[in-house]
Order: structure tokens, then C-alpha cells, then sequence
């Protein structure tokens, strides 16, 4: 494994953007675990949710008073190929699984199981890849190390025989955690708490911008900021409906011909599709000179992504699925109006009607979209509404306490299967 270096960061640099009794929470909490020693383990530091998540959260764990680490699994590419489909398959596709991607799955997680030898007294396994390293430890029954699987995935109707084949390697964890208890599949004897993802009101991809400046940045990528912009951040990938985004643009383009749209996607290293997908998406384009197809290649890092979003006119997310949708939270927090799938996680921070937009369709997501062009003025108090939200529920902070409060109980023996 590699250890990935997160640098410093200060919880008092968010007191005064969080609820109070919040941070007076953390102070206890980190008080109560003091000196603990927390590692997170998961497949890649850059590109999609978790690295995201991981970045702010691990060094604010170390600030309050535990010493935590992140570290990334070391494998071949063809491993991801694997652990690709197990997402997919967890997500719902029915995929194939033969014995040699077996093998390689469980060689991959044998080899970084033998590479923990630093005691820790929590581990936090995130997401399938790395769920099978359990398996090569042994169980411990003084508890000297608390094992936790973190799902973010929406795992509700995964391929059985995948599901199967995975199940008793979760059993064998003292607790998992989901973002909302409708993904907990069938047959799990793991205590499970629910805990949703957040993101980091500080960091450079949610730092606030200027108009001017993210006026500025966006224009470089060829952006005409006299014209409406439409926008979806998210990787390259079906369940992210991109060509679904593309419809809804030519819809909304029929009745405002002036529209732009931007599709803003960071290739994962986990991710071996994202690039075929790319392709698809390139092609289905057909060269529409107001169609802008961007990714972290052309040097869209965090800034950039932020710029994006604090411009756009409309932020999309089409998703048919998503386990929780950051985008969704990104956007929401720049107050812009947010008009998202109806799946997952984002009817979880999208009220319809009230600080954001839920969609079933393409045509019902152009239609929101043509609402919002047609009345900019009418739909900013809808935006703002998003962001207060975010403000209470989905900022790091209420984050670590939901991890520190998670550790603390299972110590504490008030989480039983
Ligand atoms: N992201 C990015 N650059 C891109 C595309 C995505 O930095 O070109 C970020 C995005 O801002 C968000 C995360 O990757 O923070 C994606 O998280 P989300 O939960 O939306 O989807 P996931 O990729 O985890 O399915």
C-alpha cells in the first residue's frame, strides 16, 4: 500500500461556517478518543467521491487528536478491471466473475492485508476494492482493532451471485456504514450506521469565487459568458447518463439557441472504462461547437471545477444511479439551481420544487431547465435554500462527527449486530 499525504488542516478554520453545537461535539469527542489510530484504505487518491472525501477528512481527524493515516492499494491494472465490474454489479448489472478475476481480487488483497503492520485502532475499509483484506487478518476478539467497511455505493439490488461471493467477507467486519439505510442489502450481520457523505466548504473546489474570477477561468476553456451555460460535472460513465445530459441540451437548445453546455469529467485511475465512455460521449456530440467536453487532461483541476460551477446557469445530474452525488452538494453549496436524477442520494439533499429540481427524464429535466433560463430571478431563492442545507447537513465537519461518534460507540460497545 501507499500512504497518501494529506498535509495539515485546522478545525477551527470552520467555526464560524458550521452550527456551533456541532463543533462543541467534535471538541468531546476528540477529547474522548485522543491518541487513537485510524487508517483509511481505498483504491485511488485521485478521481471520484472518496479521495475527495479523504482529503479534508483525514487530516481534520488528526487535528482534534487521533493520528490518522490514508493509504492506497497497490495493484495491477487489470485489478481494477475486477473491481470495475464489482461496482457495476453492486450497482445492479448482472457481470461476470470468473475464477482468475477471482483469484487476482483475492491475491491483490492478500498482499496489502500482509503490508498492515503498523497497529492500528480503527481500520476503515472504503468500497469493494479493498473490502476482501479483512479476510487475510485474523479476527481479534479483544477488539484491539475495530474493522469498519464504509459503502458508498448504492448497494440495494446488487447481482446476487457477486453479492454472495462478497457478503461473508463484510460479515466479517464489526461494523458497516452507508450512506442511507435503503442500500443495506439482504442478509448483512454487520451492525450498520447510516452516514452521508460531505464536502469541504474550504477547499479550493468550494472556496467561494468571484463572479469575475470564475468568469474569468471559464472563459480560457472557450466559454462565451454573454450565453447560458448548462453543466454537468461527473466522471465518464453510463450510470452518470451524460448522453442523457446531451438530449436535454438539444431539447433546451430548441427553444434557447443561444445555449451552451459543459461537460466537466476527471478520469478515475480506478476507472478503466472512463475512457471508451469518453469516446462514446465525443461521438454522440457530432462536433456542436457549443458542446465542451473537458477533463482533468485539459488541466480542469479543483479551481477550475469550482469556476464551473459558481458560472453555470443550470447545474445538471442526471444520474439513473448515483450512491450520493458530491456534484450535487458541490453545486448546491454554490448556490446555483441543481436539477439532479431522482435516484440515490440526491433526493437526499434536493427537496424538490423547494432547493432544487428532482427528474425522472430527459424531457422533464429540459423542461426544468427552460423553467430555470426563462426565470434566473424567481429561482434564487431556490438556490439559496440548497445551500443552507448543505450548510447543516453536508459539510466535513458534521462528517467527523459522525466518525469520531462511530468509534467512540463501538468502543463503548453501544453498536451490537
Ligand atoms: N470531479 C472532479 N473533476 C472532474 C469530475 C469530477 O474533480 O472532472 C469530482 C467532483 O467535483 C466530485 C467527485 O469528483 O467531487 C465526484 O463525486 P460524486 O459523488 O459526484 O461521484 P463518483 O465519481 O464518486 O461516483
Amino acid at each position: 500500500m501507499h500512504e497518501v499525504n494529506v498535509g495539515r488542516k485546522v478545525l477551527s478554520d470552520y467555526r464560524s461556517i458550521v452550527p456551533k453545537d456541532l463543533m462543541a461535539e467534535i471538541d468531546e469527542l476528540g477529547e474522548r478518543l485522543k491518541g487513537r489510530r485510524v487508517l483509511h484504505v481505498n483504491a485511488t487518491a485521485f478521481g471520484g467521491g472518496v479521495a475527495e472525501i479523504l482529503y479534508t477528512l483525514v487530516p481534520l481527524v488528526s487535528d482534534v487528536g487521533l493520528e490518522a493515516h490514508w493509504q492506497i492499494l497497490t495493484a495491477p491494472p487489470e485489478f481494477f478491471n475486477v473491481t470495475k465490474s464489482f461496482h457495476n454489479g453492486l450497482q445492479g448489472h448482472e457481470v461476470d466473475f470468473p475464477p482468475e478475476a477471482r483469484a487476482l481480487y483475492e491475491e491483490v488483497c492478500r498482499a496489502n492485508a500482509a503490508e498492515l503492520t503498523h497497529p492500528y485502532d480503527f481500520i476503515v475499509i472504503h468500497d469493494p476494492q479493498p473490502l476482501a483484506m479483512r479476510n487475510f487478518v485474523a479476527l481479534d476478539e479483544d477488539h484491539s482493532t475495530w474493522w469498519i467497511w464504509r459503502c458508498h455505493i448504492d448497494t440495494s439490488t446488487p447481482d446476487r451471485a457477486l453479492y454472495e461471493y462478497l457478503l461473508p467477507s463484510i460479515n466479517r467486519y464489526d461494523a458497516a456504514v452507508y450512506t442511507l439505510a435503503d442500500y443495506v442489502p439482504e442478509g448483512l450481520s454487520v451492525p450498520v450506521r447510516e452516514i452521508a457523505p460531505t464536502i469541504d466548504p474550504l477547499a479550493p473546489k468550494n472556496m467561494q469565487l468571484s463572479a469575475e474570477d470564475a468568469t474569468y477561468i471559464v472563459r480560457q476553456f472557450g466559454i462565451d459568458v454573454t450565453r447560458p451555460l448548462l453543466l454537468q460535472v461527473s466522471r465518464f460513465d453510463p450510470w452518470k447518463d451524460p448522453l442523457g445530459v446531451v438530449d436535454v441540451y438539444r431539447t433546451v437548445k430548441a427553444r434557447h439557441p443561444d445555449v451552451q453546455l459543459a461537460l466537466v469529467g476527471s478520469m478515475a485511475s480506478d476507472d478503466p472504462e472512463g475512457w471508451d465512455y469518453l469516446e462514446r460521449v465525443i461521438e454522440y456530440v457530432g462536433g456542436d461547437p457549443d458542446v465542451f467536453i473537458l477533463s482533468n487532461l485539459d488541466n480542469v483541476g479543483s479551481v477550475e471545477i469550482n469556476a464551473f460551477q459558481s458560472h453555470a446557469d443550470v447545474i445538471l445530474q442526471k444520474s439513473t444511479r448515483e450512491g450520493f452525488g458530491l456534484t450535487v452538494t458541490e453545486g448546491l453549496w454554490k448556490a446555483r439551481p441543481v436539477i439532479g436524477g431522482a435516484v440515490g442520494g440526491i433526493p437526499l439533499q434536493i427537496e424538490d420544487g423547494v432547493s432544487g429540481y428532482l427528474v425522472h427524464s430527459a424531457a422533464e429535466c429540459a423542461e426544468r431547465c427552460l423553467q430555470v433560463l426563462d426565470d434566473p430571478v424567481g429561482h434564487r431563492e431556490m438556490a439559496l435554500r440548497g445551500k443552507e442545507k448543505v450548510r447543516r447537513d453536508f459539510l466535513t465537519p458534521r462528517l467527523l462527527r459522525d466518525d469520531l461518534r462511530l468509534f467512540a460507540d463501538l468502543e463503548d460497545g453501544r453498536i451490537r449486530s
